[in-house]
């Protein structure tokens, strides 16, 4: 880089802490925030050109990876061919991402386009309380979800997340939404099994339906796994449970697919490795792999017939201009193609494996309590000793992401989010990953714990 590039990049440093207001963090002038000026595969490079191997893919979400020209250009042909038609009409992508979402569910299901993983939970509590109200029964309104899950930043949304500190300073949130613990085995009692603490935490949700009276419960809400919040991993019978018992008492299940979808944890959406049948789903990230905003509330089509009732308020009174934009339409049709050609749910399991057999070796350091993980998507767990369990510090988790950082790789952590809980740290990289790009995780990931 010459020295007019030098001059230009700090200033650009200069007019970001002047102008931006960056997501979540606060500025810190010792470590300003990263200017990212491009990607390819599961590489950036920032304005120094300094490269490092992002495995996180964003915020969990670049699954066919960076630099795709092929996106980059399906989106450019629509906007000149179609740029906007709001979703009161219809359009060939529309339609067609529609369809090719049903070709990968197990069910039929119709398809609600919005833009972002937020949206799509807020269409979906409100069609769950809108279709109660329409079939009969008018007081379920109350939305059930688990504490550490994260389900999106607008009100509805963060009402449902169960991080506390993700909710401080903006209470009261929207009434009716009740949390419960979730199954996080790895600090299950001693004295019983993995399936019965799963299924012990299942019935919390039974008991909590009927302590609050199941004629007031409209939904239960749950990632196939807890991602954001610490990928906690649940046994089998806790899904399969909690779909029986929404089923015994009239209550939908909403599932958020919005990282675990489109191949993260190795399959097409995560809930396809517990064999249920959601109610509702909702979808965004992987979906176009970020390449432009889209997220889809899907609905069981029985749900969706409760709409069409004569009466004159049965449909659904909700819109926003940008849900289903032709370009982020084609973008997504154009993206589940890639990864079809590229096999990469398969090239998730694989590589997940890989991955987690790779880690295994950490556990052999005192402070890694748990290394976990589905597809391409895993936790490592940081305890002050594997005794006592103990979370570390959010100080000592910064301190090993800045040690990986400062080697080229790119980690995440389960956020600053939940009291005592903040001790995880996540992987998430791009489907398309190499195995050089799997091993060089490793390796970074070895090295920070082993040779620092
Ligand atoms: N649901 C889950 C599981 C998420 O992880 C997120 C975002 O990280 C959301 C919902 C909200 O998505 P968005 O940030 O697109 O609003």
């Amino acid at each position: 880089m010459d020295n007019v590039q030098v001059r230009e990049s700090l200033s650009l440093i200069e007019k970001d802490r002047k102008y931006v207001w960056h997501h979540i963090s606060p500025y810190k002038e010792e470590a300003p925030p990263m200017i990212v000026e491009k990607g390819e595969g599961s590489w950036i490079t920032d304005y120094k050109g300094n490269r490092y191997l992002d495995a996180m893919s964003g915020l969990w979400c670049v699954n066919v990876g960076y630099g795709r020209e092929e996106l980059a250009e399906v989106a450019a042909e629509q906007i000149k061919k179609l740029a906007y038609t709001p979703m009161t009409n219809s359009h060939k992508s529309a339609i067609e991402l529609a369809e090719k979402i049903n070709a990968m569910l197990d069910d039929e299901y119709v398809i609600f386009y919005s833009n972002s993983g937020s949206d799509a939970n807020e269409v979906a509590f409100k069609i769950a309380r809108q279709y109660h109200q329409q079939n009969g029964e008018p007081n379920r309104y109350k939305i059930i979800s688990r504490y550490r899950a994260y389900h999106g930043s607008s009100m509805g949304a963060l009402s449902a997340t169960g991080q506390s500190l993700r909710k401080y300073k903006y209470e009261p949130l929207s009434a009716g939404f009740i949390h419960v613990s979730p199954p996080d085995h790895y600090r299950k009692p001693d004295n019983i099994s993995v399936e019965q603490y799963n299924l012990l935490k299942a019935r919390e949700i039974e008991e909590t339906i009927k302590f609050e009276q199941k004629e007031t419960i409209a939904a239960v809400i749950m990632e196939p796994l807890i991602t954001g919040g610490g990928v906690i991993i649940p046994h089998e019978v806790y899904v399969q449970e909690v779909e029986r018992i929404c089923n015994r008492h009239g209550v939908l299940l909403i599932i958020d697919e919005v990282i675990c979808g489109f191949g993260r944890t190795g399959k097409a959406f995560g809930h396809q490795h517990f064999n249920i049948k959601p109610d509702i789903i909702t979808m965004a990230k992987g979906l176009t792999s970020a390449y432009l905003p889209l997220s889809i509330t899907a609905i069981r089509k029985e749900i969706y017939e409760a709409f069409k009732g004569t009466e004159e308020n049965y449909h659904f009174r909700h819109v926003n201009t940008f849900g289903g934009n032709p370009a982020a339409c084609a973008v997504a049709l154009k993206n589940l193609e890639i990864m079809e050609r590229e096999n990469l749910f398969k090239r998730s399991e694989e590589l997940g494996k890989k991955l987690l057999n790779g880690l295994e070796e950490l556990k052999n350091h005192p402070n890694v309590g748990d290394v976990r993980g589905l597809g391409l998507l895993a936790g490592i767990e940081i305890v002050e000793g594997k005794e006592t369990k103990k979370p570390v510090s959010n100080e000592k988790i910064a301190k090993l992401i800045a040690a990986a950082k400062a080697k080229g790789l790119i980690i995440g952590r389960n956020g600053d989010t939940v009291a005592g809980h903040n001790n995880i740290l996540t992987l998430s990289p791009p489907l398309s990953s190499t195995d050089d790009d799997i091993q060089f995780i490793i390796k970074v990931l070895k090295e920070v714990f082993f040779c620092e």
